[in-house]
């Protein structure tokens, strides 16, 4: 028998086998992923998952198929808990923790949970922009090492769309490391998928540099809000973990940032928060409808085809009190009386 060919470009067989196998745990155990990770400490918790590290060590290598050897991974992690839970001095939290993970874990397959979950969060952006959608793709690919080197950042991976587009689709690329392939890094990757997918992929500018408060602040708490929206339709078992993990990552994306990127970040994020307060107040909505138009004017910015420094400009207008000519122009726009491109003319120079 020999191995399937993996579906990604960038990766060995051996290298794919280890990120399925890890990924194909993570998502059967989904609904413990939280617990998990709370866990992490625990001895009996570390014990488990550095068990679950050596049966995916010895059985990716193998020239089996996907499924026999995640099958193989999934019965090997099986005789090592069932181990663990004879432990004497075993708590009563990771007993019940651990007799969850063995039965949950039964559940796991070999399909690709990447392309899966990819496809749940394309067809829900390609919803939000309409006929401005860029079909896309995803390419999964391996890190040798941890995307920003830290031993205390759980999150081993990160993801990008290069510029400039090639004709449709859009790739987007996910980078996973391998070795750190952790149950924190498995409940991130929702939240990068959808920045990239409601971010830039439709984005019609040229591309956003990281020090951009419009792509990475404004449009980026956009992002974080349909997560909120999102985290249940794309699955409820894991829909806490995946959102607990979206704000973990986001503070550590900030404090590793230049100081110039994080600065712009936090501008672009205080725009939102005083847009949503100026909705609330002004335009009598309560917080949920405040939060849906902020995040709905986001994503008609993002569809202009104007020049990032425009909309940059407009996100750094959006300081509490709004001037007169500001906030006339967005009562306008939230009547549907003015368009996005309007809104852009407020930041050029008179
Ligand atoms: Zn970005």
């Amino acid at each position: 028998m020999t191995g399937n060919p993996p579906p990604y470009r960038e990766l060995q067989p051996d290298e794919w086998r280890r990120l399925l196998a890890r990924a194909a745990v993570y998502h059967a155990i989904r609904g413990r992923l939280g617990q998990l990770c709370e866990m992490e400490q625990d001895a009996a918790v570390r014990t488990v998952l550095s068990r679950l590290d050596e049966a995916v060590r010895s059985c990716a290598g193998s020239t089996a198929d996907d499924r026999s050897m995640v099958t193989a991974v999934v019965r090997r992690w099986v005789r090592a808990v069932g181990r663990i839970q004879a432990w004497q001095d075993l708590d009563a939290e990771a007993a019940s923790l651990l007799a969850d993970l063995k039965k949950l874990v039964r559940a796991a397959c070999a399909e690709d949970p990447f392309a899966a979950l990819f496809a749940r969060i394309e067809a829900l952006a390609s919803q939000l922009y309409g006929a401005a959608w860029r079909p896309a793709m995803l390419t999964v690919a391996r890190l040798p090492d941890h995307p920003r080197g830290s031993d205390r950042d759980p999150y081993a991976v990160t993801a990008l769309t290069p510029w400039p587009p090639e004709p449709p689709p859009a790739e987007i690329l996910l980078w996973i490391c391998d070795d750190a392939f952790g149950p924190a890094t498995y409940a991130a990757i929702p939240i990068l998928l959808i920045h990239e997918c409601v971010c830039h992929v439709a984005a019609r500018q040229e591309k956003a540099k990281n020090d951009s408060q419009f792509a990475e602040g404004f449009l980026d708490w956009a992002g974080h809000h349909f997560l909120r929206i999102w985290a249940a339709k794309l699955d409820p078992l894991s829909a806490a973990a995946v959102e607990e993990h979206a704000q973990q990552l986001g503070q550590v994306l900030f404090h590793t940032a230049s100081p110039r990127e994080r600065r712009a970040r936090q501008l672009g994020r205080q725009a939102a928060g005083d847009l949503l307060s100026w909705f609330q107040s002004e335009c009598q909505m309560g917080r949920e409808e405040g939060c849906h138009r902020v995040a709905v004017l986001a994503i008609e910015l993002n569809r202009a085809k104007r020049p990032i420094a425009d909309k940059d400009q407009f996100v750094s207008l959006l300081k509490l009190p709004f001037p007169p000519a500001v906030a006339r122009r967005l009562r306008a726009w939230n009547d549907g009386r003015a368009t996005a491109e309007e809104l852009l003319d407020l930041g050029l120079p008179a």
